[in-house]
C-alpha cells in the first residue's frame, strides 16, 4: 500500500469524545485554568472596551486565544471571516491528501495532554486507528481545531470579517463585515491571526497578464473550479507542494494533462524548515542579532522546501503529469480562449494550455495588507532596520516583511507613527524572518500562542499598572482571622 492511500477512518467513538472532554475539565480544574479576570475593566463612551481581539479562528488564533483566557485575560473576541469547519485552508484551498507534518504534533495543546491531537484522535478512533494513521488528513485536522475552539470555550464569532483596524485615541477600532451588517468594535490590542495570505495576499508575478483572471487563470490558494478543467490542459507556474497537489487534482478529477514549469534545474531536496524546528529555534530564534537573522532567513529562502515525496509519487501516478525543469516563465498571456506561456532559458518558446494555475506563493508586504491600510507607512519592515547588506545578502522577497518586537508586535517606521501601532500583534506568516516558524508552521503554534498572551499581558499590566496598584492597596483578605493574632482593621465591627 502506498502510504497516501486513504485507509477508512472510523466513525467517532462517542463515548470516547465525551470521556476525553470528562478529562480535559478535569485537567483544567487540576491546574486552576483559566483563572479570574485581572484586567481592570475599561469603558469608552459607555461602552465596554475588548482587552482583545483575535482576528482569526485559524490554529494560530485558538492558540492566542487560548493562552490569553489561560493568562487571565477572557474579556476578548476572536473573529472568523469564514464559516464553521471552514476556517484556514485545510478543507478548502489545501489540495494534498494529507498534512506534511508528522501526525506526533501535540498542536496548540498548551502543553495540556488532553488537548493534544493524539489525544483527541484516540479518544475518537481508538488507539490501532492510531497506530495505522499515516498522516493526518486535512479533514481531521480541521475537525480537531474545531473540537479545540469548543473545548476551550472561546468567545468565536464566525463570518466576521475585519476589513479596517484604525487608531481610537490610545485603543483601536475594528470595523467588522457581518452578514447582518458592518459594525465597530473598540479594542486594547488585536491579534492578527490571519494566516499564510494575512500579510501581504497572494504572490502573482509581474509577467502573468492579469487579464487571464478569472476564467482562463487563478492562483493555486483560490478556489478553483476542477470539474470545469475536465478534458482540458493546464499549465502551472512552480515547483513547490502547491503546484504539484493542484496538478495531481487537477488530473485526478479528469483534465487531460498538467504541465509543471518550474525555474530551478534541481527540485530542492532538503526540508531545512524542518530543520530549524525544536526548542532552540522556537526560543532562541528572536534573540539572535538582527544581522545573523538575516543571513540564517537569507539562507533558508534560497534553501526553499522540498515538495513532500507522498506529493511527488501523487503526481506521478498520474500518466498526465508533465514537469518541465530549468524552464523559467517570462509570460503568460491569454489568445482567444488560449493560455499562451513564453517558457524556456536562452530561446524560450511558447506553449498553449487551456487554464493557468499560478503556484508562487505568498507575498509579503504590509502596505497590501487591506485590515492595516491605515498604519501600512508607518510599519517599519525589515529593510528599514538591516542597514547595508552587501549585494549578495539581499532578497527582495523578504525586505519587506514587517520587523516586529519581541511579542510579534508592529514597530514604528519613525517617531511620528501613531502609538497604537504597537498594540498591533501579527501572528501570522509575517512573523517568518523575525520570530521564525512559530506563527506559520504547526510546530511553534504553543510557543507562538504564549509569546503574544505574554506580550499582550505584560504590556496590559504596565498600562494598568497604577489601577492593580490601587486594587493591592485594596485587597484586604485577612490572613490570621480566627487566630490568637488576629487585628481587626480600625473601624471593622468585630
Ligand atoms: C496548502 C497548505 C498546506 C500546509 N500544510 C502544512 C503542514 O502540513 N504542516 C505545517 O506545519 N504547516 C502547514 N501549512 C502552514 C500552516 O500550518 C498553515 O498555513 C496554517 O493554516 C496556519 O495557521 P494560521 O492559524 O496561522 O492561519 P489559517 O489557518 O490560515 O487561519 C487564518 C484564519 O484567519 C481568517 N481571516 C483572515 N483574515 C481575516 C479577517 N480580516 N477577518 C477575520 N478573519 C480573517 C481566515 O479566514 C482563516 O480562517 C500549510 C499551509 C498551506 C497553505
Amino acid at each position: 500500500m502506498n502510504h497516501t492511500t486513504r485507509i477508512a477512518t472510523p466513525a467517532p467513538d462517542q463515548a470516547g469524545l465525551a470521556a476525553l472532554e470528562a478529562q480535559v475539565a478535569r485537567d483544567l480544574d487540576v491546574l486552576n485554568l483559566p483563572p479570574n479576570n485581572w484586567v481592570p475593566p475599561m469603558r469608552r463612551d459607555g461602552v465596554r472596551v475588548l482587552d482583545a481581539v483575535v482576528v482569526g479562528a485559524g490554529m494560530n488564533g485558538i492558540a492566542a486565544a487560548g493562552s490569553l483566557i489561560f493568562k487571565g485575560m477572557p474579556n476578548i473576541a476572536v473573529l472568523e471571516a469564514a464559516g464553521p469547519g471552514q476556517e484556514g485552508p485545510w478543507c478548502t484551498t489545501a489540495r494534498m491528501d494529507t498534512l506534511r507534518s508528522p501526525k506526533t504534533l501535540p498542536g496548540p495543546c498548551f502543553g495540556i495532554p488532553s488537548l493534544t491531537f493524539r489525544a483527541w484522535y484516540v479518544a475518537n478512533f481508538g488507539e490501532e486507528s492510531w497506530e495505522a494513521l499515516y498522516k493526518i488528513f486535512n479533514r481531521t485536522w480541521q475537525d480537531y481545531l474545531g473540537w479545540l475552539q469548543r473545548v476551550l470555550k472561546l468567545p468565536l464569532t464566525h463570518f466576521s470579517r475585519v476589513t479596517k483596524i484604525s487608531p481610537a485615541d490610545g485603543l483601536l477600532r475594528l470595523t467588522v463585515e457581518q452578514p447582518d451588517g458592518t459594525r465597530t468594535l473598540l479594542a486594547r490590542r488585536v491579534v492578527m491571526a490571519t494566516g499564510r495570505a494575512g500579510a501581504g495576499g497572494l504572490d502573482l508575478p509581474d509577467f502573468v497578464d492579469r487579464a487571464l483572471f478569472p476564467d482562463l487563470a487563478a492562483l493555486a490558494p483560490q478556489p478553483i473550479d476542477f470539474e470545469a478543467l475536465r478534458g482540458r490542459s493546464i499549465g502551472l507556474i512552480g515547483g513547490g507542494a502547491s503546484a504539484f497537489d493542484n496538478a495531481a487534482t487537477a488530473l485526478e478529477r479528469g483534465a487531460a494533462r498538467a504541465d509543471l514549469y518550474v525555474r530551478r534545474a534541481v527540485l530542492p531536496q532538503v526540508n531545512k524548515g524542518r530543520g530549524s524546528t525544536g526548542p532552540h529555534f522556537h526560543h532562541g530564534w528572536d534573540a539572535i542579532p538582527v544581522a545573523e537573522k538575516w543571513t540564517l532567513n537569507v539562507y533558508l529562502y534560497d534553501q526553499q522546501a522540498p515538495v513532500p515525496h507522498e506529493t511527488v509519487h501523487r503526481a506521478l501516478r498520474q500518466p498526465g503529469f508533465h514537469i518541465h525543469l530549468a524552464t523559467p516563465t517570462h509570460a503568460a498571456r491569454r489568445e482567444g480562449d488560449e493560455v499562451v506561456i513564453s517558457v524556456g532559458g536562452g530561446n524560450p518558446r511558447e506553449v498553449r494550455h487551456d487554464y493557468l494555475i499560478v503556484a508562487t506563493g505568498f507575498a509579503v508586504n504590509p502596505a497590501h495588507v487591506p485590515e492595516l491600510a491605515e498604519f501600512a507607512p508607518d510599519i517599519a519592515r525589515w529593510i528599514d532596520v538591516i542597514g547595508d547588506v552587501p549585494p549578495g545578502l539581499r532578497r527582495a522577497e523578504i525586505e519587506n516583511f514587517p520587523y516586529l518586537g519581541p511579542g510579534f508586535e508592529l514597530q514604528p517606521r519613525d517617531a511620528d507613527a501613531p502609538p497604537e501601532l504597537r498594540h498591533i500583534h501579527l501572528v501570522n506568516y509575517g512573523a517568518h524572518v523575525s520570530h521564525g516558524g512559530i506563527a506559520s508552521d504547526i510546530p511553534g503554534v504553543v510557543v507562538a500562542g504564549e509569546r503574544v498572551a505574554d506580550a499582550v499581558l505584560r504590556s496590559l499590566f504596565v498600562e494598568d499598572f497604577s489601577a492593580i496598584r490601587q486594587a493591592l492597596v485594596e485587597y484586604d483578605e485577612p490572613e490570621l482571622l480566627g487566630t490568637p493574632f488576629y487585628v481587626p482593621k480600625a473601624g471593622a465591627s468585630d
